[in-house]
């Protein structure tokens, strides 16, 4: 077994509307993700920060609300080098780097259709 993360071969961006994004891998395994997730995951400095502080003062609350946020919806996408995922959100965010060994660790695993 390689211990190496498969890469994605392809990231769907199909049903925008439903706030989801699914990624096939080179393994053949697919998986779904909520944006809102995707979001709230950010690994940026700057979210890391504020989810430090909001963790701080019981921010649990005000996560939850960010999640209902409509505006979490992804505009643009981009590779980073041979190992990540950058993601341009509908508010202009777009310094948080997703490596393909988080997105692999997340997300719901799709059976394939029998
Ligand atoms: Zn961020």
């Amino acid at each position: 077994m390689s211990t190496v993360p498969p890469a994605p071969e392809h990231v769907a961006l199909d049903h925008p509307e439903k706030g989801e994004l699914t990624v096939f891998w080179t393994d053949g395994s697919a998986r779904q993700y909520a944006l809102a997730d995707l979001r709230k995951a950010c690994p940026c400095a700057t979210c890391r920060d504020l989810r430090d502080q909001l963790s701080s003062t019981g921010g649990l609350t005000l996560l939850a609300n960010e999640s209902l946020d409509p505006s979490v919806e992804v505009i643009d996408m981009s590779t980073v080098g041979r190992y990540a995922l950058q993601f341009t959100w509908k508010d202009g965010h777009n310094t948080g780097i997703y490596t393909y060994e988080f997105l692999y660790g997340e997300g719901r695993d799709l059976e394939a259709p029998s």
